[in-house]
């Protein structure tokens, strides 16, 4: 495995109730775990991109420059703690708008425009919804679904559950086993 491509709400800050979305940064609070399993991505030499919908543009309840500083107060938070992310990608747009916005392929083909050694077949999607697990799939990445708060799962989330090749209770556990799946896997440790 290369590249690691990671959903925002729900993997790694809390999903907001439906309906409702983190629009400023007193919004985003993040889930357990999260700057140290991301150090432990960086460590282990994968990229790490966050591949996000933020339809809360297009419906006017926050600006894509919201977005930008969502993003880069978050990368300034995972830097004071060992970890960062090579790569931010979202989509602003509204359903049936455009190419990016999940499970369409589009922030997946910015990141490779920017990243040109990723493929997708050597990447992980890991995600809480149905269109990140489509997203992974219709790609050829290996897909990993994490549960997120039963009070704020979509209907179809149980689906993606179903359709995702991994899932785990959260992303230390996700990146726990894809850790030590790449480790075994790895000539250098089967040579020693
Ligand atoms: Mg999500
Ligand atoms: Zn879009």
């Amino acid at each position: 495995m290369t590249a690691v491509f990671l959903d925002r709400d729900g993997v790694l800050n809390e999903k907001m109730p439906e309906g409702r979305y983190v629009t400023s940064w007193s919004d985003f609070n993040l889930l357990p775990g999260v700057p140290e399993s991301m150090a432990r991505l960086n460590h282990a030499g994968l990229q790490v991109f966050v591949v996000s919908n933020q339809r809360c543009v297009a419906l006017g309840l926050c600006t894509a420059a919201d977005v930008d500083f969502i993003q880069s107060t978050f990368q300034n938070l995972l830097q004071s703690r060992g970890a960062h992310v090579d790569g931010f990608y979202f989509c602003p747009h509204d359903e049936g708008q455009c190419n990016c916005r999940k499970p369409l392929p589009g922030l997946y083909e910015q990141a490779a425009a920017e990243f040109p050694e990723i493929t997708a077949e050597s990447s992980a999607m890991i995600g809480d919804s149905l269109p990140d697990i489509e997203f992974g799939r219709r790609l050829g990445m290996l897909t990993v679904f994490i549960d997120g708060d039963p009070g704020r799962q979509k209907s179809s989330s149980q689906a993606a559950g179903k359709l995702a090749e991994l899932r785990f209770p959260s992303l230390a556990e996700a990146v726990d086993h894809l850790l030590k799946n790449q480790a075994s896997k790895s000539p250098l440790i089967s040579q020693a």
